[in-house]
């Protein structure tokens, strides 16, 4: 089992030799970037966990808390206001004041991938810190993944097969203890082309409440 303090990587973790290149290519090219694993971010005390893919490069990659920076960021913290599990307003920086409140939000891959695309490989890899998170939160109860890759490592970490619960958006699957909701990622693809509206994701978030609080 995971410990407590393995739930954050460190800061210049060693595992992944492609994303450790493109880290420091990064970190040479952009010396005021963050340049590392992006660390969780909320309440220790979190009943809802929101897991991404992976930061992206000029998003967490550049700023150093997840989803602040890029486009993605927008429609969750929006959400994640309207829902009641953030306070404060959104202005796509780390300083900006907001809180998320019995929430917390991580990725299932830690370091920015080239192209957003992590191979199967580092998320294996990067599992052990998903895992050690999933442990790390005593009251967690529901997990929102957005998207495949995070779907399939939170299954994963929680000792499940990556296939065993349902795709599509919407879709519930208790999984070791956690009541799992699958949603579509909050991508300016998905959100541009309709495949994902703020209203199928607010209601993502608003059943994520329901179910908290049950
Ligand atoms: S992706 Fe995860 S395991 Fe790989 S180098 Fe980054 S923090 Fe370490």
């Amino acid at each position: 089992m995971a410990t407590h303090e393995a739930a954050e990587p460190p800061r210049d973790c060693p595992l992944c030799p492609r994303l450790v290149a493109y880290r420091e290519a990064n970190r040479a090219a952009h010396p005021d970037w963050f340049n590392g694993p992006a660390p969780s971010f909320g309440d220790p005390e979190a009943r809802l966990l929101v897991v991404g893919l992976a930061p992206g490069r000029t998003g967490a990659n550049r700023t150093g808390r997840p989803f602040t920076g890029d486009y993605a960021g927008v429609l969750l913290y929006e959400t994640l206001i309207k829902a009641g599990f953030a306070r404060g307003r959104y202005e796509a920086r780390p300083d900006d004041g907001l809180e998320l409140v019995d929430c917390m939000i991580t990725n299932a891959v830690r370091c920015a991938p080239p192209g957003n695309k992590p191979e199967s490989s580092e998320e294996a890899t990067c599992r052990r810190f998903l895992g050690a998170r999933l442990d790390a939160l005593p009251r967690l109860k529901v997990i929102v993944t957005l998207g495949d890759v995070s779907r399939r490592n939170v299954l994963r970490a929680a000792g499940l097969k990556a296939g065993a619960a349902p795709g599509g958006h919407g879709a519930e699957f208790d999984a070791g203890g956690y009541r799992l909701i699958n949603s579509y990622h909050c991508s300016r693809l998905n959100t541009n082309t309709g495949r994902l509206t703020a209203a199928m994701f607010e209601g993502v978030f608003a059943r994520a409440r329901a179910l908290v609080e049950s």
